[in-house]
């Protein structure tokens, strides 16, 4: 029977773990022990929609509070200047996986030549805009947006919250642990303690201190598949005569990909590479060609992506980078955190605190299997880009393993963007869902072998539609002028309890 639970590190991982087991289960004591002297890895600033929705819907927080706090900004999706499009946008409601009515094919059949405008989200991305108008001029904020947030402030506002729900705080280095007939019996301490508890959640970082060096967990490596594993992170104050997009961008480099994300007065710049292929040098001189706005002195951030198998074992779960990373190009680190950490709590919940090894085994089947999809997804975005003559690139058409989705590829080449693939994907553990997939494949135009003429009957349906979302956008509010709203005393937010 858990009574006791501590959390190893105080990242946005363990802090989000502290903070959801605690708010779900509050007879349960939860402490964090971190060391201060290490730090939190301090990248990670693009989140997606399931990431509002936990701390908001899921834990309670306010709107209100941690829009104060955090100084989060929107992201409707993520703009690849991407394969022989040039560009195309990637939003969090649905582009392709749908049918307009009166058309006689599902959207994406439509789409060879121009790939913009199919919802509102796609056109509000075109126009610069966040969000529609309401009648009375304020931002119209829908549920399909994720956030652009600064490191350290979203690692403050969640610290303020764990205080505010009870999780006790405790500054140590961990030097070592104990095993015991249960996992770990306890956590040693340089200055000489021990710690006791039911359950240890591992947050440490890629270090992986618990169930990677004191378990000592196989790790499975993606490199087969993500041949990236190193970037070079920079950043400057925004000018004001710079916008703040409400997307992220995710642009090719010679031997790997560059994002650029918004905050409200910084933009944050990172090159992803991968170092077998250029060296570290020479991607940083890329990267100040690109964005001469940063400054000389490159941080250099190296991780490997890949999982462990099991991340459940014992008494010990890892959640976080701890458990595994899978490179940041759809960044997807801190949707897989909030997925851990429900299904810990809700597990925990209905196990009465007294997990069994047939929910540990589930627990880790299921969170194994949404790595692999995510490995699939990102995979996919390389192996399809058709623009960049490079040798990376090169390897990336030729050498990248799709083995996990190759029926997928070949029923999209036989068929094109049909929706009906679904059925090959593992959709109870895909977050992307069919449409991430869809626009990967029509955003890179791969080529499918049946294709469909339209009517100029459908054509004139499908040119309204598209017609539709543009007006609304243009006449939509952009991200400056949202915030002023949100910040303002009088802004209510209609979800926050009273
Ligand atoms: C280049 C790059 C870009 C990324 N971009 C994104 C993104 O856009 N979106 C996204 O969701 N994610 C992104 N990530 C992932 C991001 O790092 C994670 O989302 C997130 O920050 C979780 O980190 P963490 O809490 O697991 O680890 P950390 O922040 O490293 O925290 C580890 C904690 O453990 C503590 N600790 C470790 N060892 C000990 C010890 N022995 N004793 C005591 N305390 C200890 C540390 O002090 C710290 O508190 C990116 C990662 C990289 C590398």
């Amino acid at each position: 029977m858990i009574r006791k639970v501590i959390v190893l590190g105080s990242g946005s991982a363990g802090l989000l773990a502290a903070l959801t087991v605690k708010r779900k289960i509050p007879q349960l004591e939860v402490e964090v022990v971190r060391d201060p002297d290490l730090g939190i890895i301090g990248v990670g600033e693009g989140t997606t929609p399931n990431f509002p929705k936990h701390l908001f819907d899921y834990l309670g927080i306010k709107r209100r509070t941690f829009y104060e706090k955090a100084r989060p900004t929107w992201k409707l999706g993520i703009r690849f200047l991407w394969g022989t499009r040039g560009h195309f946008d990637y939003t969090f409601a649905f582009q392709l996986d749908k049918q307009f009515a009166g058309l006689k094919m599902p959207n994406g059949f439509y789409c060879d030549d121009e790939f913009t405008h199919l919802d509102l989200a796609s056109s509000l991305m075109h126009e610069g805009k966040a969000f529609a108008r309401q009648p009375n001029r304020a931002p119209d904020i829908q549920p399909w947006h994720a956030f652009h947030i600064e490191n350290h402030n979203l690692v403050t506002a969640l610290e303020d919250e764990a205080r505010i729900s009870k999780v006790i705080l405790t500054d140590a280095k961990v030097t070592g642990a104990s095993r015991g007939p249960q996992g770990i019996s306890a956590l040693h301490l340089a200055d000489g303690r021990e710690l006791h508890a039911d359950l240890f959640i591992d947050s440490s970082g890629f270090v992986s201190e618990l169930l990677g060096k004191v378990l000592e967990e196989p790790f499975v490596s993606f490199k087969n598949s993500l041949f990236c594993d190193r970037a070079v992170v920079g950043g400057w104050q925004r000018g004001a005569d710079e916008p703040i997009m409400a997307y992220t961008t995710a642009e090719t480099m010679s031997t790997g990909w560059c994002w650029k994300i918004e905050h409200e007065h910084h933009v944050n710049r990172g090159y992803v590479y991968a170092s077998d292929m250029i060296s570290d040098e020479d991607a940083f001189e890329e990267f100040r060609r690109k964005n001469p706005k940063v400054p000389d002195t490159p941080r250099i951030v190296k991780f490997r992506s890949g999982c462990y198998r099991r991340t459940w074992v014992d008494n010990v779960i890892a959640i976080g980078n701890s458990a595994g990373f899978v490179e940041p190009l759809e960044a997807t680190a801190l949707m897989i955190i909030c997925s851990q950490c429900q299904a810990l709590t809700e597990l925990l919940q209905q196990s009465m605190l007294d997990p069994t090894p047939s929910i540990r085994a589930l627990y880790n089947k299921t969170k194994f299997e949404e790595w692999e999809v995510i490995r699939d997804f990102l995979a996919l975005h390389y192996q399809l880009n058709r623009a960049d003559q490079t040798p990376f690139w090169d390897r990336c058409r030729h050498e990248t393993d799709l083995s996990g989705i190759g029926d997928l590829l070949e029923f999209y080449r036989e068929n094109g963007p049909s929706g009906f693939g679904r059925h090959l994907l593992r959709e109870t553990v895909n977050d992307f869902g069919m449409e991430g997939f869809l626009v990967m494949l029509v955003g890179n135009q791969a080529p499918y072998l049946k294709k469909h003429r339209p009517t100029d009957a459908e054509w004139r349906v499908w040119k309204q539609r598209l017609k539709q979302h543009a007006e609304i956008a243009r006449a939509g509010i952009d991200v400056k002028e949202s915030l002023s709203y949100v910040h303002h005393p009088g802004w209510r937010w209609h979800g926050d309890a009273a």
